[in-house]
């Protein structure tokens, strides 16, 4: 399969099957921002929770908080985002498409008469660089006027730093511990694009982890390894994952020490996860422009320090793609051409299809009522229509994992058959003990 081909099969899918769509389509779309429709509604949301449970759940360590998106705009001064968020960007005058910098496509020194435009061809028509903030700013209050400017945040993460001291308190934790959080963030990216990977509309999945300066470079080493093997748990493909370490000169002002998680994707390795050794800047800056006290009174020593942070940052969305475009597989069947999204079962959108071998002879009535009792447990889909064989395919394409069958047998010894998305093999089980049968391979 053709890289661009595979990725321009995975959009069309997303769209047809309803996973993703383009924002305001019907009016032509927005740039860089999109819907998820209702299958991807439920990877992402099973994403999300799936996260959620191993950061706050299964540890005693983590404490979860939901930060709102507008903050006090002194946040993104002390953060650094107001003076530092930016990136250099060229305008070609003639007609007027504006590129990063770093853009390869650039040909000569942007400013000088030799530089051409990628787009238009005409030269010495692109500005020098100049720094555009990423940031997107509103009003809030009736006035609009510059004391009013708040923006939508960037990132996540600085909701956790200002209420750390909040959840310290509250919580009862005691260094180390983390806080999480999952939510919007917004960027006004320039070069967007490669379907969902880059938006300006987003959602993070963030973790900072609070520790003792000196057990910093411990902590990273931990937080790196788990998270790199909660994604291998997920069933992503051992070899399209890699850790990319930042060289010094990658490294953002904050950090000691970053890791990449990439993954390859058809379009080559991309990050879709951050891990960062934040030292204790952003409590250290948030308590130089707020006033407050931040630091730590450590009871076993009776000494104060400054918290260091490991972050662990996550795209939920990029995530999403991830998995969908890890699921996705074309393969031959019976001599039949199938597309199937190999999800984790725990994380499919639909966990069982439910059908009718034929619309006659008391098979609707009793599916039916099996997907009504299914329902109050799992996301389940009900299909009579067309032959058995294609409403299997829709629901590999959906990567739904289970096929429910009620054919003649059922109505004589009350089973059904159960068909496994990957192998293809059918069991027969007792139409009441399909749901332990299910939610036993559902685990993981
Ligand atoms: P990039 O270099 O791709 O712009 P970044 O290094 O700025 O990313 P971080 O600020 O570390 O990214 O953000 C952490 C995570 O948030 C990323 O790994 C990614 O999963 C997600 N993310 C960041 N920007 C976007 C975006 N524009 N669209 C979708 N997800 C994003």
């Amino acid at each position: 399969m053709a890289h661009a081909n595979v990725m321009d099969k995975i959009v069309s899918l997303a769209k047809r099957r309803g996973f993703v769509f383009q924002s305001s389509e019907i009016y032509g779309g927005l740039g860089s921002v999109w819907d998820y429709g209702p299958l991807g509604v439920e990877l992402k949301k099973n994403l999300k929770e799936r996260w959620w449970r191993s950061m706050v759940y299964q540890r005693d360590d983590i404490e979860g908080v939901d930060a709102a998106i507008l903050m006090h705009p002194k946040v993104w001064e002390a953060s650094g985002h107001v003076s530092g968020f930016t990136d250099p960007l060229v305008d070609c005058k003639q007609c007027k498409h504006r590129f990063r910098a770093d853009d390869p496509r650039l040909k000569g020194t942007p400013g000088e008469p030799d530089a051409q435009c990628p787009d238009c061809g005409t030269k010495g028509t692109l500005t020098a660089p100049r720094l555009f903030n990423l940031m997107f700013k509103t009003f809030i209050g009736p006035v609009e006027e510059q004391a009013a400017v708040v923006y939508l945040r960037p990132e996540t993460a600085q909701g956790i730093y200002v209420n750390y001291l909040n959840v310290l308190q509250s919580s009862r934790q005691k260094i180390p511990f983390g806080i999480a959080q999952i939510g919007k963030a917004f960027r006004n990216e320039i070069t967007p694009g490669n379907f969902t990977f880059r938006t300006r509309e987003f959602e993070q999945m963030e973790m900072q982890f609070f520790v003792k300066p000196g057990e910093d470079e411990r902590w990273f080493e931990e937080w790196k390894a788990a998270r790199m093997q909660w994604h291998a748990d997920l069933g992503i493909t051992a070899a399209k994952l890699r850790f990319h370490p930042h060289a010094k000169d990658e490294l953002a002002h904050y950090a000691k020490a970053a890791f990449d998680i990439e993954y390859e994707f058809p379009f080559g390795w991309q990050e879709f996860e951050g891990i960062h050794n934040r030292t204790d800047f952003d409590l250290g800056r948030h308590q130089e422009h707020s006033g407050k006290k931040l630091d730590y009174l450590d009871p076993a020593t009776n000494t104060r320090f400054l918290p260091y942070i490991i972050e662990t940052s996550l795209g939920a969305d990029r995530l999403a793609l991830v998995a969908l475009v890890d699921a996705y597989t074309e393969e031959e069947v019976e001599g039949e051409q199938r597309v199937v999204l190999r999800f984790l079962p725990a994380i499919a959108p639909i966990k069982a299809g439910v059908f009718p071998l034929v619309k006659k002879d008391g098979m609707p009535e009793f599916a039916t009522r099996l997907a009504a009792d299914l329902r109050h447990h799992l996301t389940v889909f009900y299909d009579d229509g067309g032959s058995i064989g294609r409403r299997y395919r829709r629901q590999d394409e959906a990567g739904t994992p289970f096929g429910i069958t009620v054919d003649g047998q059922t109505l004589e010894d009350q089973t059904v058959t159960v068909r496994d998305r990957d192998t293809l093999r059918q069991e027969r089980v007792a139409a009441d003990g399909v749901l332990a049968h299910l939610q036993a391979r559902l685990v993981g």
